[in-house]
């Protein structure tokens, strides 16, 4: 192979330094025990796109578990080692994470295979991808430290915006980049290549999707459901009848594709204000995606894509949950902030968040933000402590008159400390005269 061009000034641009600097030494380390190293995958492809990626796979002509043992000792780090699989996760002291793989020479060793073992074996590894834009590598060993490596043309396929598999038996041999593919058009806004769309047809009509376990499905959908926008990716599934091959019962109509929009837009409010709080957007969607099924159905897809029983009921009562709090919330007929706390404060917030997504009246909406922004954090002025020195005992009672305080805090009729101390005496003096 000719040598490719070098994107060393990209890596030293786009990559953090210390990061570049590991990759450097890592270069150095698998040089001096012999092996070829290189970084492939996501992140070299989101290189090439100008797009952040932090995630670094990397693949080791030689031994992985070897090399990544080496790794961690040179740098301080943790290994853990999969000998079947020849992979190895290293975990370095300032908590970067890094991927290896073995490129396996005696794999490839058959008789006539490949000649030149030496190019072959990452050239093997990275045939064995999902989609050409997914097999570019870098060099990182010294002498050829940034050379960019495209066996696939994977540059041209960025540059025409294209999804495109490196052979026409791909989603035979793996079904589950059906999904792949359509989650990386809608990412990048890229298009299908014509004849990965018609071989994706082939599959999904030859009911190639039945025959993966379909806990890969289940896996690759929240991916998709994780995606800044799955709406797009869940219209693309539809209408390659992607959806109806999993289950006849999956379906992506009018009604749902609204809920899914108004789940986004919630899920946007959210991460604006909460940036640190982890909610699962892929467990919102699944709501979603439920809502008109009865609950025959919803086991039935579960089944199908290899869920848990346990996981598919937690599903079901979350449903019911959120159904719950929202038919008590419509039953109120004045909406007191201490009522609808006493109606939220056991939703998880999940559930809530959903919740908030589904209601129509600007009234409900507000109390979710409310509840959401300030309720959940409200503190009462006052503790136990505080009761228990003015002559509480340590039952049920104090817990009623903490939580009337708490109400009457939410309500705005308690502002403080003395205010709530005041409240607190009115109550006991009444418990004294009963
Ligand atoms: P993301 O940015 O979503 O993490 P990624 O490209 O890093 O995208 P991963 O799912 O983490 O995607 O996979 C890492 C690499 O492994 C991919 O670049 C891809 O080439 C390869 N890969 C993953 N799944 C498959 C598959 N089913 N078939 C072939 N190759 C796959």
């Amino acid at each position: 192979e000719a040598p490719g061009k070098s994107i060393r000034h990209l890596l030293m641009e786009r990559m953090p330094p210390d990061l570049y600097d590991t990759l450097k030494k890592s270069g150095e380390l698998a040089e001096s025990m012999g092996f070829n190293l290189f970084l492939v995958g996501g992140i070299v492809r989101d290189m090439v796109m100008r797009i952040e990626n932090l995630d670094v796979d990397l693949v080791v002509e030689g031994d992985g578990i070897i090399f990544a043992k080496a790794l961690a000792e040179a740098f301080g780090g943790k290994v853990s080692p999969h000998e079947k699989y020849k992979t190895a996760v290293v975990r370095l002291p300032g908590g970067r994470r890094i991927d290896l793989a073995t490129a396996r020479l005696e794999y490839y060793r058959m008789p006539g295979a490949f000649p030149e073992v030496e190019e072959s074996t990452l050239k093997l590894d990275l045939y064995r991808r999902d989609f050409t834009i997914n097999t570019m590598a870098v060099a990182l060993n010294p002498h050829r430290f940034g050379e960019l490596i495209d066996f696939f043309g994977a540059q041209r396929d960025i540059r025409e915006k294209k999804i495109r598999v490196l052979h026409s038996l791909s989603f035979v041999e793996d079904p589950s980049r059906i999904l792949r593919a359509v989650r990386f058009e809608k990412r990048f806004n890229f298009c299908l290549g014509k004849q990965t769309v018609s071989l994706i047809s082939s599959a999904v009509q030859a009911g190639f999707l039945r025959n993966i376990p379909g806990r890969r499905i289940f896996h690759e959908m929240r991916q998709i459901l994780q995606e800044e926008n799955p709406v797009r990716c869940m219209d693309r599934l539809h209408e390659l009848k992607v959806l109806e091959a999993i289950h006849p019962d999956l379906v992506f109509d009018e009604r749902i594709r609204e809920s899914f929009v108004s789940v986004r837009e919630t899920l946007f409010w959210f991460r604006l204000l909460y940036t640190h709080e982890k909610v699962r957007p892929w467990f919102l969607y699944c709501l979603a995606l439920t809502e008109p099924m009865n609950p025959e159905t919803v086991m039935s897809i579960a089944e199908a894509l290899g869920l848990r029983r346990e996981d598919a009921e937690m599903l079901l009562a979350s449903r019911e949950r959120v159904r719950e709090l929202m038919k008590r919330l419509a039953s109120l007929s004045e909406i007191l902030p201490s009522k609808a706390f006493g109606i939220l404060e056991d939703a998880a917030l999940e559930e809530m968040l959903y919740a908030m997504s589904r209601s129509r009246s600007a009234t409900f909406k507000k109390i979710f933000s409310t509840y959401v922004t300030s309720w959940r954090n409200y503190r009462p002025p006052v503790s136990g402590k505080d009761l228990l020195v003015i002559g509480f005992s340590q039952n049920p009672e104090l817990g009623r008159c903490l939580r009337e305080i708490r109400d009457q805090g939410l309500n705005g009729e308690i502002r403080d400390f003395a205010g709530a101390m005041d409240y607190a005496r009115t109550f006991l003096r009444g418990l004294r005269q009963s």
